[in-house]
Formats: structure tokens, sequence, C-alpha cells
């Protein structure tokens, strides 16, 4: 008997890389860069999964996709942020969503601590005076040491940017209200409240995924609250920030620095007020941008997605589904 063969469709990409490609075996693989809801609706009908990858700003796996998957058994967000899918909407019609978690949290938290470097010491004013012919000109950095360093958000990346923070002698909070107490005293951190953590910091570093709750976590409020000196670093998502408040802040004084890899809106506007602040270092959602980091996510990619075209997941993050699915194959067997 012939066995139809399965589909894969991945999004954002025109081809995908060897690095991907070469694990995946049991399905033919279709690649589209047209992601609109319309485009994706149709193209979604007879593919078993989708390989979401998240190289275009901001398109979106909507519940009129899911619902025109009439196949569809999974979707794979290509990294750890899967905001841009309705995993409400994959529940309810029995699609598996998962992301790729670990692969890239060591170079992400290098590039937080590269922001915090650049931004306490001032490097790029720095470099910009030397390129101007200025020699030692009344251009100050900060020490970090005894300084006190604020972490939002204590997960795979919050949890290695303090591991090697601590190499700086700072004193670290850590806000998250999902992590226990003896956790993060086990890694020489404490605990805070989020207003504790925004009065006491010299430097905050976020690192908590965007969630309804999570969006706008930093508006005005919370800025009010901060030092006027406070390094405020971004590796996480844009929309965690009110950046309309964030650009008031930096141009008023009201806040020291920010280091920002991520922006509400990507790639970041041409004339965002940004862009004419001395005190910010800017990156352009780059933090895993690097060979080691890419190789890795990209064969770990491959990997997951084959074990899911053969049902085995890997990294679930609607994990009620797997049950949903197994109680259906054991009404099945039982037939
Ligand atoms: P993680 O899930 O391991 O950690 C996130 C932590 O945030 C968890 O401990 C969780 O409890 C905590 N959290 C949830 N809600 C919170 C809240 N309201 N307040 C404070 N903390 C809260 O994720 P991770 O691997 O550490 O990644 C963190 C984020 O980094 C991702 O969600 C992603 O958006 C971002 N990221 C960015 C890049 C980049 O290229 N800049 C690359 C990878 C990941």
């Amino acid at each position: 008997m012939k066995v139809n063969p399965k589909k894969l469709l991945v999004t954002g990409m025109e081809f995908l890389p060897e690095w991907i490609s070469q694990h995946i075996k049991s399905a033919q693989i279709v690649c589209t860069l047209d992601v609109s809801e319309e485009s994706l609706s149709r193209k979604v009908k007879d593919f078993d999964g989708i390989l979401f990858m998240q190289t275009i700003s901001h398109y979106k796996i909507t519940r009129k996709i899911i619902e025109s998957g009439d196949k569809l058994k999974f979707i794979q967000s290509a990294g750890v942020g899967y905001e841009q899918i309705d995993v409400d909407a994959a529940t309810d019609h029995g699609v598996v969503v998962m992301n790729v978690p670990s692969a890239t949290t060591v170079s992400v938290a290098e590039h937080a601590i590269a922001l915090i470097m650049a931004c306490a010491k001032n490097i790029v004013k720095m470099h910009k005076t030397v390129l101007e012919g200025g020699w030692r000109t009344m251009i100050f950095g900060v020490e970090l040491r005894n300084k006190t360093l604020g972490i939002i958000g204590f997960g795979r990346i919050g949890r290695a940017v303090a591991e090697r923070m601590k190499a700086f002698e700072m004193r670290i909070l850590a806000y998250d209200p999902y992590v226990k107490e003896n956790d993060i005293k086990e890694m020489g951190c404490k605990k805070v409240d989020l207003q504790t953590l925004l009065k006491e910091s010299d430097v905050i570093t976020i690192h908590s995924p965007l969630t309804k709750e999570t969006k706008g976590l930093i508006g005005e409020v919370e800025f009010g609250l901060m030092k006027n000196s406070v390094i405020l670093v971004n590796t996480a998502r844009g929309q965690l920030v009110d950046e309309k408040v964030l650009i008031k802040a930096l141009s008023d004084g009201r806040i020291g620095y920010a280091g920002l890899d991520v922006f509400e809106k990507e790639p970041l506007e041409k004339d965002s007020p940004l862009l004419t602040l001395e005190n910010v270092v800017l990156t352009p959602h780059s933090a895993v941008q690097n060979q080691d980091a890419m190789a890795r996510l990209m064969s770990q990619n491959g990997i997951q997605v084959e074990k899911a075209l053969k049902g085995v997941y890997e990294n679930t993050v609607n994990p009620d589904v797997l049950k949903k699915i197994k109680k259906n194959q054991s009404r099945v067997a039982k037939l």
C-alpha cells in the first residue's frame, strides 16, 4: 500500500537551511514567505506540521489558520518565544505547540551582559569620540562592583546572566513570581517584589516572556520607581516595556541608559527617537546571531520536527493536548 508522504510547511523562509533540512526525512518540505493570514489559511490545508520561523516580524499563526489545517498536528516555533502563535486555538483543535527553548540561552545571556557592559562603560560614546579625534575627554562610565543588578524573569536566560554576573561582585535581586525563593537563594541571589527591584537596582535586565500578563510590565509607574542613573537592558521582547515612556525617561534623564536588542516594532522605525538618543546602545534583535548558537538552534529544530512527524513531541507548551491525543489513541485502539 502506498503511504501518503507527510508535509511540513515552513513559514517565513524562502528555503530551509541544510542545518535543519538534513534531519527531516519523513516529510516533503514547502517553504513560504507569504505569511498573510489569507495565504497561510489557504496553504495549510493538507499539511501535517508548521515550522514557524521568526524571520519576518510580527506575523502570526492565528485561530483562522489553525482552524484551516484539517490535517494539522503540530506547530513548532523555531525559537524560545511563541507569543505569535494562538496557543489557545491550537489547544482547542488538538494541535501540539512546541518551542526550542535551550539552544540559545547562553548567547542571549552573553548579549545581555554585553549590553550591560557597553552601557556601564559608555563604550559607544567613547568609540565615537576616538573616531572624531577626541582623546580622554570627560566621558565617564561606572564601576559595577558592589552595585545592584535586578533580573526580571529568573528562567533559563535570567539564571545564566546571574551566574555570569556574580563574577562582577554585584548584589543580585530577582523578580519572578513563578520561581521559589529558595531556588533563587541557592544561586546567591535574593527574591524580591517588582517594586523593590525597581527601586534598588543600578542595572535592570529583563528576561521574562511576552504574555498577556507581562505586556507593558515596565510603564510610567515602574519608570517612576527607578534610580535616575539606572541602566535598563532588554533582550526579551520590546512589548514588555512601554517604549514611549522609555524614550521620555531617557530624554528627560529620568533614567541613565538603555541597552536594547528588542523593540515594540521591528525593524525599528527609521524615525524612532531612539535613534537620536546618546544614552542608548541598540542591536537589531541579534542576540543569537553567532555561528555556535545558530547551528545548535537549527539542528535542534530539525531533530525535534522529525520526531514530531513521527508522533513524538518534545518541549510542548500546551501539554494538555498530549493527554487528549493519548485518550483518542486508546479509544481508537479499543474499537
Ligand atoms: P524561560 O521560560 O526559561 O524564563 C522566563 C522566566 O520568566 C520564567 O522563570 C517565568 O517564571 C518568568 N516569568 C513569567 N511571567 C513573569 C512575570 N509576570 N514577571 C516576571 N517573570 C515572569 O525563558 P528563557 O529561555 O529564559 O527566555 C526568556 C525570553 O527571552 C523569551 O521568552 C524570549 O522572548 C526572549 N528571547 C529573546 C531572544 C533574542 O534574540 N533577543 C532569544 C531567545 C529568547
